[in-house]
């Protein structure tokens, strides 16, 4: 989640993460539709993560008669085939930075602006699942959500760390 990229360099990006997805949407034998397409990319554009309402708004300017369903429909299968994530504390979809690579197993999520770091570490993930199957109880999904600030908010708001040891 680089700030400092280069307009070029960002499209380029999307671009390319765009390439990925259709070539693994082929290699499964899956239609990557206009639709399913367009909802990617809108994410990829943005370096953060969007509530679908923000989502369906963007595709109205493309696709007019776009309704909710359409894009919840295409949130669906993108989700499906871990081109985009979910982030359950911030009620936010996330494009997937890697789609090819391993699957992530940490998502950083920055409770200020939505951002999204995502970590893929086995060692961590495997301490904590044991700790926490310790403890009782079993890991839901996958994929483990931790609130975080990024810099830029952290730079807007240096105290925010006090505030939440103040909780
Ligand atoms: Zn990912
Ligand atoms: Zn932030």
């Amino acid at each position: 989640m680089t700030q400092t990229e280069s307009p070029r360099g960002a499209a380029e990006r999307v671009d390319d993460a765009l390439a990925v997805a259709e070539a693994l949407c082929a290699e499964r034998g899956k239609r990557f539709t206009p639709i399913r397409r367009k909802v990617l990319e809108l994410l990829l554009r943005h370096q953060r993560s969007l509530k679908a309402y923000e989502l369906l708004d963007e595709i109205r300017e493309v696709h007019p008669n776009a309704t909710p369903p359409t894009v919840y429909r295409a949130l669906d299968f993108l989700l499906e085939e871990g081109l985009v994530h979910k982030v359950d504390s911030l009620n936010t979809f996330m494009a997937c930075g890697d789609a090819a690579g391993a699957p992530h197993n940490l998502l950083v999520v920055c409770t200020g602006c939505g951002a999204v770091a995502e970590i893929h570490d086995d060692i961590v993930r495997n301490r904590l699942a044991n700790r926490i199957e310790r403890a009782g109880f079993r890991l839901a999904g996958h994929e483990m959500e931790v609130k975080a600030l990024c810099q830029a908010c952290l730079a807007k708001n240096p105290d925010a760390i006090q505030h939440h040891h103040a909780h």
